[in-house]
């Protein structure tokens, strides 16, 4: 039987030409999330899901129609994106987001490509006074990383790779540990240095065309 093409694509900096976080905490948070981000980033002394929910924390629940608005507005979607769903569809393979981001954020950016995709993603919750994360991907059992707040490792090992060809698309460290679980890693910025670091085979991409060019001759 031949094995299913499915694709798992980072959100933020992936999809996105920037980070829609960044773009969030640039515009509604005071100064210290900068630190806070380095933390994460580079310093890795704060885990990627105490990072993400101090940094949500900083800013004000009923700021949400405020930043819907405005992250539709600034937000420029990867050159190639529509065109990359349309052959996913035409190749009926399923294209799944997969981002440590909120749910929020990414359905408004999102908003017109609904129906081409899958969205996994923690939610936003705005009850109390500041921003808090309800997690749905908590990992369960994951021995690569295990301190994120979104396990898109068990995600992808979902699907065995008996059954399926499983691509990751990503940009950053949030996407190192699953690059080592999929079967083709297609990577741009900060990503491609931590691949070359640990020596994972990878695709670089710029566009969703080349992304599609290069799957067109595996399809
Ligand atoms: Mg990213």
């Amino acid at each position: 039987m031949d094995k299913k093409l499915i694709i798992f694509s980072d959100f933020d900096g992936t999809i996105t030409e920037r980070d829609v976080i960044i773009t969030i905490m640039e515009k509604f948070a005071p100064s210290e999330w900068v630190e806070i981000k380095d933390k994460v980033l580079y310093k890795r002394t704060i885990t990627l899901k105490d990072g993400v929910e101090k940094l949500f924390s900083l800013i004000d629940s009923n700021k949400k129609n405020e930043i819907i608005n405005y992250v539709k507005q600034v937000t420029k979607i990867r050159s190639g994106f529509d065109e990359f769903l349309d052959f996913c569809k035409d190749n009926q393979t399923d294209f799944y987001v997969v981002s440590g981001g909120l749910d929020f954020f990414i359905e408004a950016v999102l908003e017109k490509h609904l129906s081409k995709l899958t969205i996994l993603c923690n939610k936003g919750n705005f009850n109390s006074e500041r921003i808090k994360i309800d997690y749905s991907y908590l990992p369960k059992n994951c021995s690569l990383c295990g301190t994120c707040g979104f396990c898109k490792i068990e995600i992808i090992e979902k699907y065995p790779r008996d059954k399926y060809t499983r691509v990751l698309i990503g940009d950053s460290l949030t996407d190192l540990s699953p690059s080592k679980v999929a079967d083709i890693v297609f990577a741009r910025s900060d990503l491609i240095k931590y691949l070359e670091e640990e020596k994972i085979p990878y695709i670089p991409f710029q566009t969703f065309y080349d992304v599609m060019d290069e799957l067109v001759k595996r399809v």
